[in-house]
C-alpha cells in the first residue's frame, strides 16, 4: 500500500478536482471552502490511519494522545477506521464525545471552583441552534472529511491489489474466495509506514 508520503501527495493533487466538482455542484464559494477544508483534514490528519502510529496521528502534535484509545480499540485497516462512511462517522462521533466530555468537565469545574452558576439550558439551546443554522455547512464538512478519508482507503486498496497482482498475477486481484487460502493477508502488522 502507499506510504504516508504518497497518501499526502494524493490528497494534495486531488484537491483541485474536489474543489472544481464541489463548486460546479454548489455554486457556493463558502461551501466549496468547507468541503475543501474537510477534504484536506480527512486526507492529512483526520483519516483512517489514525488507527496506527502514522503521519496523520503525528500531525495532531501535543493533542495526539486523544487518539490513543481509538488506536488501541481498532485493528489497523479495520472496517471501522477504513470503511466507507463508517470510518468517518466513528471518528466524528469519537471526537465529538471526547470534546463534549472535556468541555462539560471544564465548565463544571468553573461552576464549582469559580462559584458561578452556568445557564446549562441556554448553552444547550445555543448549541442546538447553531447546529440547525449551519446544518448545510456541517454536512459539507462531513462530506469533505469522508471524501478525504476515502481517497486514502481507495489508494490503500488499489495499492495492495497492485502488489498482489505483481506477485501472483491476475489471480491476486480476483475476489478472495477464488484465491488460495491465507494469501494476501499475510504480513500485515501493526507498524507499517
Ligand atoms: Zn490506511
Amino acid at each position: 500500500m502507499p506510504s504516508g508520503r504518497t497518501h499526502d501527495r494524493i490528497t494534495i493533487w486531488t484537491l483541485p478536482v474536489v474543489v472544481a466538482i464541489t463548486f460546479w455542484q454548489t455554486r457556493s464559494g463558502n461551501l466549496t471552502l468547507v468541503v475543501a477544508t474537510g477534504f484536506m483534514l480527512g486526507g492529512l490528519m483526520f483519516g483512517p490511519d489514525l488507527d496506527i502510529y502514522s503521519r496523520q496521528f503525528q500531525r495532531w502534535g501535543w493533542l495526539r494522545w486523544i487518539w490513543l484509545p481509538y488506536q488501541k480499540s481498532l485493528r489497523h485497516r479495520s472496517v471501522f477506521s477504513h470503511g466507507l462512511l463508517i470510518g468517518t462517522t466513528i471518528r466524528v462521533i469519537y471526537i465529538t464525545l471526547l470534546f463534549s466530555f472535556i468541555t462539560i468537565l471544564g465548565l463544571l469545574i468553573v461552576e464549582k471552583v469559580g462559584n458561578m452558576p452556568l445557564n446549562w439550558q441556554g448553552l444547550g439551546d445555543g448549541i442546538l441552534g447553531a447546529i440547525a443554522k449551519y446544518k448545510t455547512e456541517f454536512l459539507a464538512l462531513f462530506l469533505g472529511l469522508e471524501v478525504g478519508a476515502m481517497s486514502h482507503s481507495l489508494s490503500d486498496w488499489t495499492g495492495s491489489a497492485y502488489k498482489r497482482f505483481k506477485k501472483q498475477g491476475i489471480a491476486g486481484i480476483l475476489p478472495k474466495s477464488s484465491r488460495g487460502k491465507g494469501k494476501g493477508k499475510r504480513g500485515i502488522g501493526k507498524r507499517k509506514r
